[in-house]
């Protein structure tokens, strides 16, 4: 694809002036791969990649793309399943050299720089015993993660990411710097909170960092022939369970490799991931009904630091394989829904590919649906079927299998989406539905800021 007329060599000559990162246009050592995210179904070539050293590039790369008129794109870890890191023909303004991070233990305080992944946030806080609420997945970025809302094992004890964002330093698109806070420009304040990177490159996050350290966290897994039993012991149980207890359902097939025992590897089943903070032994106790449930195949509960849970799936899902994924809010688990999830479950189309219920309730609810942009607040799980696998042969069977069994479960869903487990090309309408009541206010906060959509490879919202 041919690079756009306004990212020639000498564009690239006059973003130099004064840059101190690194620039890479196509036919430069290492494009390929500053071009590559972690899902290797995307394959974006962009004009010009501008790898920033500081919030001072930053700056000097959103005046340049507004100046030129080109497209421009925000990466922080690359992550976004539907690539919005990355673009065709336009300029990537790369924050992923940006990665220092500063831990006020006085404070229980946490700064993070832009480009960041969540496993080195966790390494740097848990030597404090803090942690910010976070994903999953250790190589997830905290930029994207946290912009979108940011949903994790904390979430039912500390909330989202954004519960415990306290400040941003920020370029907005006409090229200035500033900070949002609570008590400063409260209005991009709120729409950082959950509306994605609409509104600006946020160079540096401001964290409270939580008390957690050591935690009792490991998957249970039972047959696929009990799912519906586990999916409606999971609904009641985790509706009533403390906060300290977070446990999200999942179907998978078992990794062929310690620490699962050889008789269950590439079984598929059905589970749940729990993670609990606070006393541990309280949290082994309410964790007992999971386990009379019937025996468990297999009880990988154990005490461990919280990195080491953080990071615990990283290696089924290292950087480089196809992802399809499509998903919903959901507020309730009718007898139909369940039997859908039975169904589809039971036919995952590949050894990585999955589906995680998340819930989000507990302290996520503490907060107001118009107290934040992330609109969802009273809802119960963030649900997300994800087909997965090495192949791109099977990329087709993934995106498939992942369609019709989204399809099948939408009706039952609470209408819109978690905006960081949107694809890239699924429609304003559901931009929309995931904003809900918060989309006309975001639209003015975007009209406000950014009245040119310069931030736009990302879940638009259009000025007005
Ligand atoms: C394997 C995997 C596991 C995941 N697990 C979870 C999970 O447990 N919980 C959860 O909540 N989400 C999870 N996600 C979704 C994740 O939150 C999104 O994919 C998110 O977009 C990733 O952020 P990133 O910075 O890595 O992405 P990138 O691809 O770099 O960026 C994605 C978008 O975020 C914006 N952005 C990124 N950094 C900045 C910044 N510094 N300033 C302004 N805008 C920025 C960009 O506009 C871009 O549109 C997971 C994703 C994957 C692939």
């Amino acid at each position: 694809m041919a690079t756009s007329p306004a990212l020639d060599q000498a564009a690239s000559e006059r973003l130099a002036v004064g840059f101190d990162g690194q620039l890479i246009s196509p036919g430069d050592g290492g494009y390929d791969e500053a071009r590559k995210v972690y899902n290797a179904m995307i394959d974006r070539r962009p004009g010009l990649i501008a790898r920033c050293a500081d919030a001072a590039d930053v700056a000097r790369a959103v005046d340049f793309a507004r100046r030129e008129g080109v497209l421009a794109s925000i990466r922080g870890g690359g992550h976004n399943a539907g690539g919005l890191g990355v673009c065709d023909d336009g300029l990537v303004i790369d924050l992923s050299p940006m990665r220092n991070i500063e831990v006020d233990s006085d404070r229980g305080t946490v700064r993070v720089q832009g480009g960041a992944t969540w496993g080195e946030v966790d390494r740097a806080t848990h030597e404090h015993g803090l942690a910010v609420p976070c994903g999953i997945i250790s190589t997830t970025g905290v930029g994207g993660l946290t912009l979108g809302g940011g949903i994790g094992h904390l979430s039912r004890r500390y909330g989202l990411a954004i519960d415990s964002l306290l400040a941003v330093d920020m370029v907005l698109a006409d090229g200035s710097t500033v900070t949002a806070s609570e008590d400063q420009n409260e209005d991009l304040f709120w729409a950082v909170r959950g509306g994605g990177g609409n509104f600006g490159a946020v160079t540096e996050f401001l964290f409270r960092g939580n008390p957690v350290d050591t935690v009792l966290a490991g998957p249970m897994f039972w047959p696929l022939e009990q799912t519906e039993e586990v999916l409606r012991f999971y609904d009641q149980f985790i509706a009533d369970a403390p906060r300290d207890v977070n446990g999200f359902f999942a179907f998978l097939t078992v990794p062929p490799g310690d620490p699962f025992p050889p008789e269950l590897h590439l079984r598929k089943v059905c589970g749940v991931v729990w993670s609990c903070t606070g006393d541990l032994e309280q949290a082994d106790e309410a964790l007992q009904p999971a386990r009379e449930l019937g025996p468990p195949l297999l009880d990988g509960v154990q005490q461990v630091p919280f990195p080491d849970m953080q990071s615990a799936f990283d290696a089924v899902y290292p950087p480089g394989l196809q992802w399809y994924w499509r998903a919903d809010f959901v507020d309730e688990l009718p007898d139909e829904a369940i039997a859908a999830h039975a169904q589809y479950g039971a036919e995952l189309p590949s050894m990585h590919s999955t589906m995680h219920l998340y819930p989000i309730d507990g302290a996520v609810h503490d907060v107001g649906a118009d107290d934040t942009a992330f609109a969802y607040r009273d809802s119960r799980w963030a649900e997300v079927i994800v087909g997965v696998d090495p192949d791109p042969a099977n990329a087709s069977a993934i995106t498939e299998w992942t369609k019709r069994y989204w399809d099948a479960l939408h009706p039952y869903s609470a209408g819109g989406a978690y905006v960081n487990f949107l694809m890239h090309d699924e429609g304003t309408d559901r931009v929309k539905a995931t904003y809900g009541g918060n989309y006309d206010r975001l639209v003015e906060v975007k009209q406000r800021y950014d009245p040119a959509n310069l931030f736009r490879v990302n879940q638009n919202i259009a000025p007005s």
